[in-house]
């Protein structure tokens, strides 16, 4: 059995946000079991909190934010992926910004932050989310779909439409190890292309080849690439933040084909809704049948 985590001590780092550009001061506390991962907007009266749940999503424009009233805290998907490879269950995440870190662009900085602050186990168990039955979700022709399994596999595949990078696809089975090795170190990517266009949404205001692969018309702007194909691997990275949001383990094979973080978060809505279900079913009392049966015929004193 699986116990419930959180960290020995707090932990803290600060830095700019990708898409506000701000600084933020980003500290980790512990938590008590059974509370789960929780932002605090330490720099606003009263230190407002929002917890990391799914019905808290309002953005998934290229980041996920979530809100709670007028509240928001951006770009939460990288710390949570590595709480999610860490099998960090329960954090108090406390914020003076809008929007958590980029740091380098990964998830390996927060993962090397939550070894320093040492991990807790509690005697609650982790209960996990099993998919029961397979469910897709589409958004024209990308989708990506959950089906029963009994860990999480992550099968990614996503076109670029770049000369140099037209298609990338890598299947992985997550755990800790493979979390921190093949995933973790892999930064977020754009295109040179997009920048102008992002820029004039308000968006990667704090983006830079410090913080992100960036790729051109004749390839990689950066010096090197961590991995050959970290850009899909960035995606699986994305995938297990957003899915994290479930706040639970989840044990399923997951299947995604040209995804983002609105595919993501919808699938996390679906997975909670199905669990929900089922659980709602498994503790219904039992159906008050009619038994016509017992009813007794009537005998006649002949037949007696
Ligand atoms: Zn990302």
């Amino acid at each position: 059995m699986s116990h419930q985590k959180t960290i020995l001590c707090p932990v803290r780092c600060a830095g700019i946000g990708l898409h506000t550009g701000r600084e933020a001061e980003l500290t980790l506390l512990p938590a008590p079991p059974g509370s789960g991962i929780v932002f605090e907007r330490a720099d606003l009266p009263g230190a407002p909190l929002i917890p990391a749940r799914p019905e808290h999503v309002v953005d998934v424009h290229y980041a996920t934010t979530l809100a709670a009233g007028d509240v928001q805290v951006r770009t939460v998907e990288h710390l949570l992926a590595a709480l999610s490879g860490l099998g960090v269950d329960n954090l108090r995440v406390r914020l003076t910004g809008p929007e958590v870190p980029i740091l380098d662009g990964s998830a390996a900085p927060f993962v090397s932050l939550l070894k320093t602050a040492g991990i807790r186990r509690y005697l609650l168990p982790k209960t996990p989310i099993w998919v029961r039955r397979p469910i897709t979700v589409r958004a024209g022709d990308r989708w990506i779909s959950a089906e029963p399994a009994g860990r999480l596999v992550v099968d990614y595949a996503m076109t670029f439409g770049h000369a140099k990078f037209p298609a990338q696809r890598i299947v992985l089975t997550l755990n800790r190890e493979t979390f921190i090795r093949e995933v973790a170190p892999s930064r977020t990517f754009g295109f040179l292309r997009d920048v102008q266009a992002l820029w004039s949404q308000g968006l990667a205001l704090g983006g830079s080849l410090e913080n992100a692969v960036v790729i051109g018309e004749e390839g990689v702007l950066n010096e090197t690439l961590r991995f050959e194909d970290e850009m899909i691997r960035h995606k699986v990275l994305d995938l297990i933040g957003d899915l994290y949001l479930l706040g639970r383990p989840l044990k399923a094979k997951v299947t995604a084909h040209g995804a983002g973080h609105a595919l993501h978060a919808h699938l996390a809505r679906e997975i909670l809704r199905q669990h929900r279900a089922a659980e709602a079913a498994a503790t219904a009392p039992e159906p008050a049948w009619e038994l016509p049966f017992l009813t007794p015929e009537p005998v006649s004193p002949a037949a007696l």
